[in-house]
Formats: C-alpha cells, sequence, structure tokens
C-alpha cells in the first residue's frame, strides 16, 4: 500500500517554541506543516540568553526583533528578606565573560510577531485550526485537526502545558506546584536602567525589574496568591506607588502600562520528551518557574535540536519519526532540562523556607560567587550557554 504524505514534519502549536522549530526545519529544508491557531495577547517579555539570540540570528528572525530589544549588560541580585541570615549583593556583568550582554529581553507578542513574519518568509503552511487527535502506525501518523486531516512522519508538540500531543503519545508529566503566583506587567520609569536587570528576594519569592527599550522595564513580581490577587485589582496609580515602594524607589517615579498577567508557579517535566512520533518541545515538555529567565530558552534548544536530529536522519536516509531518533532527542534534551528545573527549583526553595540551615545555605552559596571570580564566571556562563547542550543554531550554525 503506498502512503500518501502531506508533509514530513507537523508543527502543533504557534507559541514562540513551536514557531522556532518550524522555521529551523524549513530552514533545514524539511517540508514542514503547522497546525497553529492565531497566537493569544501575551503581555509578557522573554530574556533571551545569549545562545537564544544567536539561533535566532542564524535563522534570520532577530532582525525584526532589534528595535524592541533591550540589552541585558549587568544582573544585580539584592537580598530584601528581613531574615537573620542574609545573602550579600552580587553584581554579574556580562563583560567579565567577554560577552556584551548576557542576552535581550523582548515584549512575547514583538517576538511573536517577528517569528510569524519569517515563517510567512518561508512559506510555511499553516492551518488556523487546532489539532484534535493523532495516531501513529509503523509508517508514520495521521492527525486530525479543525480544517482536515493531515499525514506526516513526525509530530513536534509545542502544545503549550496542556498539550494534546503528550496526551496522545501517552506520556505523563511529574509536577508540583508552589504557594506562588507571578505577577506580570511592564511599566515605565524616571531612571534609567543601565541595561541592568535587578532581582529583589523577598520571603515570597523574586520581584525582578528587566530593562526594555528606553525607561522601561517589565516586573516579574513572585508572591503569595492572596497578595497577588489583591494588587492586580488596585487601580494603575496606587499599583504603581506600591511597585515603587517594592522596588526600593531604585529606578525613580514608576507608571504601570495596560496589561497584567497572573501566572500560578508550577513545575512540571514529561516523563519522555518523544515517543509514538511525537517529539515535545517547550512548555510542552518542561515547565519552570519564572526565576533566572530559563523557561523559553529551554524551549528554543529543544526546536533547534530535533530540528538538527531530523536534518540528520534526513542525510542518513534514516525514518524522521524512528524511535532511535526520538531515543536520542530524549537523551540529548534530559540533562539541559532537568539540571535548569533542580537549579530553579532549589533557588525559589531556599527563598520560601524559613529553615535557617537553609538561608545560611544560600547566603554562603551568593557570598562565594560574590568573592570567587572563576566560580563566578563558571555560573555565568554556565546560565547563558549550557557547556553540554548548545545545539548548533545557539553556536551560529545551520542545522
Ligand atoms: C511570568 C513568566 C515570565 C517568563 N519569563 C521568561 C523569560 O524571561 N525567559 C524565558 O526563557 N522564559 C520565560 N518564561 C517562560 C516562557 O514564557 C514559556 O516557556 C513560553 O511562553 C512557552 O512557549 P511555548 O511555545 O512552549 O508555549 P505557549 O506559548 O503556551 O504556546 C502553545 C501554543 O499551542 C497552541 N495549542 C494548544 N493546543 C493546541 C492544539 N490542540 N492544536 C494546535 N495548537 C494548540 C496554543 O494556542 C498556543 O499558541 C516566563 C513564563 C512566565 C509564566
Amino acid at each position: 500500500m503506498s502512503d500518501t504524505f502531506n508533509a514530513e514534519v507537523a508543527v502543533i502549536g504557534g507559541g514562540p517554541a513551536g514557531l522556532v522549530a518550524a522555521i529551523a526545519l524549513a530552514t533545514a529544508g524539511v517540508d514542514t506543516l503547522m497546525i497553529a491557531p492565531p497566537a493569544e495577547p501575551d503581555h509578557r517579555t522573554t530574556a533571551l540568553l545569549a545562545g537564544s539570540v544567536t539561533a535566532l540570528e542564524t535563522l534570520g528572525v532577530w532582525p525584526a526583533c532589534v528595535p524592541h530589544a533591550a540589552r541585558l549588560r549587568k544582573i544585580r541580585l539584592i537580598d530584601a528578606t528581613q531574615r537573620l541570615i542574609r545573602a550579600p549583593e552580587v553584581l554579574f556583568t556580562a563583560d567579565e565573560i567577554g560577552l556584551d550582554a548576557f542576552g535581550h529581553n523582548i515584549e512575547n507578542r514583538h517576538l511573536i510577531a517577528a517569528l510569524e513574519a519569517r515563517a510567512v518568509a518561508l512559506k510555511l503552511t499553516r492551518m488556523a485550526g487546532v489539532a484534535l487527535s493523532m495516531a501513529s502506525d509503523e509508517t508514520g501518523l495521521t492527525i486530525k485537526h479543525a480544517d482536515g486531516e493531515a499525514r506526516v512522519k513526525l509530530a513536534i508538540g509545542a502544545d503549550g502545558r496542556r498539550s494534546l500531543c503528550r496526551a496522545a503519545a501517552g506520556i505523563g508529566t511529574q509536577r508540583r506546584s508552589y504557594p506562588q503566583t507571578a505577577l506580570t506587567l511592564n511599566l515605565a520609569h524616571a531612571r534609567p536602567h543601565d541595561d541592568t536587570s535587578t532581582e529583589f528576594h523577598t520571603e515570597s519569592g523574586p520581584f525582578t525589574l528587566v530593562p526594555l527599550p528606553g525607561r522601561r522595564s517589565s516586573l516579574v513580581c513572585v508572591l503569595d496568591p492572596e497578595s497577588a490577587a489583591g494588587l492586580v485589582a488596585m487601580s494603575d496609580a496606587k499599583l504603581s506607588a506600591e511597585i515603587e515602594r517594592r522596588a526600593h524607589s531604585l529606578l525613580g517615579k514608576m507608571t504601570v502600562e495596560p496589561g497584567r498577567g497572573i501566572f500560578p508557579l508550577a513545575i512540571e517535566t514529561a516523563e519522555a520528551f518523544a515517543r509514538e512520533r511525537i517529539a515535545l518541545v517547550g512548555e510542552a515538555a518542561h515547565v519552570v518557574p519564572p526565576i533566572g529567565a530559563q523557561g523559553l530558552n529551554l524551549g528554543l534548544r529543544d526546536g533547534a535540536t530535533i530540528a538538527e536530529l531530523v536534518a540528520e536522519a534526513r542525510r542518513q536516509n534514516i525514518d524522521i519519526g524512528a524511535p532511535e531518533v526520538l531515543a536520542r532527542y530524549d537523551t540529548q534534551r534530559r540533562a539541559d532540562v532537568t539540571s535548569r528545573a533542580i537549579a530553579v527549583d532549589l533557588l525559589n526553595r531556599s527563598l520560601l523556607t524559613d529553615f535557617l540551615p537553609a538561608q545560611g545555605a544560600r547566603g554562603l552559596s551568593l557570598y562565594l560567587v560574590d568573592r570567587i571570580g572563576p566560580l563566578r564566571r563558571a555560573l555565568m556562563r554556565e546560565g547563558v550557554a549550557p557547556a553540554a547542550s548548545q545545539p548548533r543554531l545557539m553556536r551560529g550554525e545551520m542545522v
């Protein structure tokens, strides 16, 4: 029986992780179809670390991002807890590790617009309806979607934290919720941010200001759900004054912009990243709390890695959805995702705990990081670009 395919790969989901995976595949000459409704309005911003920026440059997406992106040259950590043992203030500067910037912060709406424009320029076919079901067999995968049916060899599940693809592949997750909520908004301020991201560590979680172009910044304020609900309900004027107070007036008078987001914090990792001709990328594979700007940076490395493995399998004339290709993907992503998830979890829990030795350990770690140059530089390098998991795109090479 002859098998007719609509494309080699279908990417399910048009968030940033799915768009990057689709663009990387199309750039590598892989016949790619997107099954992706238009992205929902998103007022968040993303701190893209240096490797992610290099990947976007390599894929021809970055020029459209440049006018909207702010450099992150310095990262400042301030212990704003009232605890007995407090950590010293630590300042990381990108030039210490020979970089112009750790990365760039950009509003998600601008990032998505730049990715969508690149997908259009590459003439990527896009179905605007959602995927409804999928079933794999020996030679391929049949996907039922709102506009019909598609037959492909591999699906990339980029359909977010409640992933249909993950469920269709029979993959479970390990999940833990935190008693915390992230309030997000963008704001204007009177004083320049000097390309510096400032993270105040408080008893309820980090309060982080990240530069945007001009005298603007984005805020991720992690706190208990009741306090978050209280802040969200405030008028613009009251909220602006409250945020300025929490920021210790570091950037002068603040004025919040329209668009407030509320995100309950959780950590969730898929038990496998690929199975049954389905490979998971982005939040379909892993959700990490918004601490240390890791989530989408991991998601972009997922997309770059699967594109690389598909291109390699094609060169060797191997079925791109074969179990060995999927197993390689799982192995290549596991250490990166797990190590970041553990680090973010530990940092977050060390802030929440009242357990004195844990506070002492956090204070001591930051003291050592502050005092020992090689340790600090190693930490910065690993934060920006993991030594073990840099796909080609993150090194400026095509897949
Ligand atoms: C407050 C906050 C701040 C953050 N800051 C940063 C940061 O500074 N740096 C960083 O790296 N990360 C950050 N993150 C993480 C980052 O936002 C996420 O990793 C990223 O948005 C996930 O992108 P995604 O494409 O995987 O998922 P999503 O953006 O959720 O996209 C999934 C898409 O799939 C679509 N979809 C769902 N079901 C179907 C279906 N059945 N068929 C077709 N399509 C479907 C949806 O419509 C959606 O468009 C932050 C997260 C939060 C909560």
